[in-house]
């Protein structure tokens, strides 16, 4: 009996089995957990981090220390040349749009090769929108190559990729798809099949939800460019809000150009007092990943477990932090999602119900309590209303908690006589 929280037995004699069935992956998670740790460490060590480096900058920002040095363990990290890292960043879509802003010029093309990107990018690029100032307003052209039942499609991107192409644009997440996630390997040979074609194109990684779920990054392997979100998992839940690029330095500058002025570029920025959240978020970020890996593979066994059908199953090997559940009616969407809002450690007294969110064809039901508004690396949950049914899981700070959410779903679904 849980001496804190209701939990029937039946579903905790299914969290014993749910467990035994991951200890395989846990196994491997944990490598992958001990490898970056010890990266991101050496990387500390190298640079010499001291607490002088923690102390912000006010005005101007010129001559900070702590930013300049967390730029360079950033970019070791990641394998990478130089990085911008940033508080300043607004969110992952921002950091993203940076990038894109700062080093396609008028009559470049920019060529995702992911299938359509993530939502919010469509009105970067312009896809979506108009009079916004977006990618296609300046000049910039796009194009897309689909994927091939769900995989990249090798063969159509090496036609593609010609003279004209200026980037080769990769999306390693599966967003809120239900398409597998790209493995390093796999954005590796995307690398090699684009340069053979055209040795100067750039190849850009969106990077959200991938990074430490791998021992090695995109820019390990030859991504001139990748870009990500501190408040997934790049921030280890540490960081309060921001972003990062990471990649080869002139392009990374370029970056910094746009996302203050041309010719002051990486000299300005204040960074008050978010030197020390950033420097303990990128230490804390490979455990918090693995717990986030340890807590989706938890959720999908036991679901699993219960006849859901889930993607990806609890054995197949990951690259992003995502989960999904085909919970299969509304009823126990909305019941599943209430019951992870009531495990939060923040806001557990708030009952989530479906509503018309703004930019949405249908009704959305969300979960998340977390110390850090709207941070996916805090475990959350989230389901537009429409079959095939399927929630997005992901995050999880500490997998203690999240197991003990995801028990507390079960039962929010088994109270209501919906759970399987
Ligand atoms: C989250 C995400 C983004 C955008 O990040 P926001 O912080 O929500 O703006 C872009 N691409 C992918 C794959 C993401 O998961």
């Amino acid at each position: 009996m849980n001496p804190f929280f209701k939990i029937d037995e039946r579903i905790e004699k299914a969290a014993d089995d749910a467990l035994k069935m991951c200890r395989e992956q846990f196994y491997n998670i944990d490598s992958i957990t001990e490898y970056n740790q010890q990266k991101v460490l050496s990387a500390f060590i190298e640079y010499g981090i001291s607490e002088s480096h923690f102390v912000g900058s006010t005005g101007y920002g010129y001559g900070d220390r702590g930013r300049e040095t967390l730029d360079k363990v950033w970019a070791r990290v990641y394998g990478a040349e130089d990085a911008l890292v940033r508080h300043n960043f607004t969110c992952g879509t921002h950091t993203l749009a940076t990038a894109l802003f700062g080093v396609l010029r008028p009559g470049d093309k920019m060529l995702c090769v992911t299938g359509t990107p993530y939502d919010t990018i469509h009105n970067v690029i312009g896809i979506k929108g108009e009079g916004m100032g977006s990618l296609k307003d300046f000049g910039v052209l796009y194009d897309e190559v689909p994927l091939k039942n769900e995989r990249l499609d090798y063969e159509a991107i090496e036609s593609a990729v010609d003279g004209s192409v200026t980037m080769v644009y990769i999306q390693r997440s599966r967003g809120y798809e239900l398409r597998p996630s790209l493995s390093v390997s796999e954005i590796e040979k995307v690398v090699k099949i684009s340069k053979k074609k055209n040795p100067d194109v750039i190849i850009m990684v969106d990077n959200c939800y991938g990074e430490f779920t791998e021992k090695t990054e995109p820019t390990e392997v030859g991504a001139d460019l990748i870009a990500g979100s501190l408040i997934k998992n790049a921030g280890g839940g540490i960081a309060r809000t921001g972003g990062y690029i990471a990649g080869r330095h002139d392009l990374v500058e370029k970056c910094a150009y746009r996302l203050t002025t041309p010719g002051l570029g990486k000299e300005v920025g204040a960074t008050i007092d978010m030197n020390r959240e950033l420097y303990l978020g990128l230490f804390y970020a490979p455990h918090t990943v693995g717990e986030a890996l340890k807590s989706a593979v938890f959720i999908s066994a036991l679901f699993e477990h219960f006849g859901y059908s889930v993607t990806p199953r609890y054995n197949e090997t990951r690259h992003d932090i995502v989960q999904s559940l085909g919970l299969e009616n509304e009823e126990s969407l909305v019941a599943f999602c209430q019951g992870i809002q009531k495990g939060s450690p923040v806001d557990s007294f708030v009952l989530p119900e479906p509503w018309d969110m703004p930019g949405y064809d249908n009704k959305v039901v969300m979960a998340a309590g977390a110390f850090t508004l709207g941070s996916s690396i805090e475990l959350s949950a989230d389901a537009p209303i429409r079959p095939p049914y399927y929630a997005w899981i992901q995050g999880g700070l500490n997998f203690h908690s999240a197991k003990l959410c995801a028990l507390l779903a079960a039962q929010s679904m088994e109270d209501k006589g919906l759970l399987k």
